[in-house]
């Protein structure tokens, strides 16, 4: 039961953000930035944020050159650019409020394996560095002659994306928390949204079982859970990463994309972090399930092995999955539904750089 210290006082805010993953955050942080007198509330279903943004690679990027391809062919140039603009712009506008520090941003470079199979894509190399030229000059070039130097054995052209960097995924988290605490957010855990409407939203704690908080406005930012609350177009993907024990003697810095970026892998440190597979097992990996598989693990250590070869000797340290948001097109869903309530979703596997610019979107829309 409910007080009436708690209803007046901590139950209701001006804006309700459901969901304190990288994008719920961005969201209140551009929110409060623009209006700092708003009473922001978050609610996180879980302690720590369980969903994919305390789980994921790290990756600061934009998109590979098989990936822009495909989805200049899936999309159009028009909206496969302004996927680009948005993730480059997000990338900015987080770095410059947490600093490259606190996130543990390094300008590490980032690489794509490409293979005779996509030779289709390397014919595009022209095609995509114009349509970026404008914020990402001279984005995409080739450079295999430095697979050597980095160990790469498999069989391929390796590509370059200038401007494509490194967070250190924890920390990013970590300190999107603090700034966010600091600008006055108050980000609740352990609570989770069972219904939103465009005033208020149900919620239930272990302890008191449900009640309500009332609301000016209600933005859902769950991703890849979005249909426990809201009618959307998301599918669930699981990711399923592993990271190694650190590697004596591991030539490989940066970031390498693999079969249009279903592949995943960079140096922390001296280990690496190798993930992805999705596409070799699509019908059981969209699943909201967090366990890893036998099968996508196995898979995994082989191409590690493919990419590598046998001379690197390296041991698997530490296995996990997260959770990500798909559709059948790949732009996220920003908007305000008919029955009131605000959304935004479906960051499609690159939430990191895109964030910064969603939150900014929303504030607007908001506004
Ligand atoms: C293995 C893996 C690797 C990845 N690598 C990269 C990468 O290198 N670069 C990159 O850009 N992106 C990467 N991604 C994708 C990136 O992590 C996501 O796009 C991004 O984190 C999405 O953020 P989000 O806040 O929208 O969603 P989430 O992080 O999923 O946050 C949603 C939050 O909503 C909460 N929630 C859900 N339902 C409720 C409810 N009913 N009530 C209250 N709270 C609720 C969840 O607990 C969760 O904390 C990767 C993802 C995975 C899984």
């Amino acid at each position: 039961m409910i007080s009436f210290w708690e209803r007046v006082s901590l139950l209701q805010a001006d804006v309700v953000i459901v969901g304190a993953g990288i994008t719920g955050l961005s969201v209140a942080a551009s929110l409060k930035e623009k209006q700092p007198s708003l009473r922001i509330l978050v609610l996180e279903r879980s302690v720590l944020p369980y969903g994919a943004s305390t789980r994921n690679a790290g990756f600061a990027c934009f998109g590979s050159l098989s990936e822009i391809a495909s989805d200049i062919d899936g999309m159009g140039e028009e909206a496969a650019r302004d996927l680009l603009f948005e993730r480059w712009m997000g990338l900015q506008i987080t770095r410059k409020r947490l600093t490259d520090k606190a996130i543990g941003y390094e300008d590490a470079g980032g690489f794509e394996l490409v293979t005779e199979a996509q030779r289709s894509a390397m014919e595009r190399l022209e095609q995509v560095n114009r349509l970026v030229d404008d914020f990402l000059p001279g984005y995409i070039s080739d450079v295999s002659t430095l697979k050597k130097d980095m160990g790469l054995h498999a069989e391929g052209n390796l590509f370059s994306m200038a401007q494509e960097g490194q967070v250190h995924t924890g920390e990013l988290m970590a300190s999107l928390e603090s700034y966010v605490a600091s600008l006055g957010i108050i980000v609740r855990t352990g609570a989770e949204v069972l219904h939103v409407a465009s005033d208020k939203v149900e919620v239930r704690d272990s302890q008191r079982g449900s009640f309500e908080v009332r609301a000016g406005k209600v933005v859902v930012c769950t991703n890849a859970f979005a249909r426990d609350l809201i009618q959307a177009e998301v599918e669930p993907g699981r990711g399923q990463v592993f990271i190694t024990k650190p590697i004596r003697g591991l030539k490989f810095k940066g970031n390498l994309h693999v079969d249009e970026g279903f592949y995943y892998l960079r140096n922390v440190g001296d280990r690496i972090l190798f993930g992805g597979a999705r596409n070799q097992f699509f019908e059981q990996e969209r699943t909201h399930n967090f366990n890893v598989t036998d099968e996508v693990q196995l898979h995994l250590e082989l191409e590690l092995k493919r990419l590598f070869g046998p001379d690197l000797a390296w041991e698997v340290d530490q296995r996990w999955s997260g959770i990500m948001a798909f559709g059948k097109q790949k732009l996220p869903i920003v908007q305000r539904l008919d029955n009131g309530v605000f959304v935004a979703l479906k960051m499609s596997g690159m939430g990191i750089a895109l964030a910064g610019f969603i939150g900014e979107e929303v504030a607007e829309m908001i506004n």
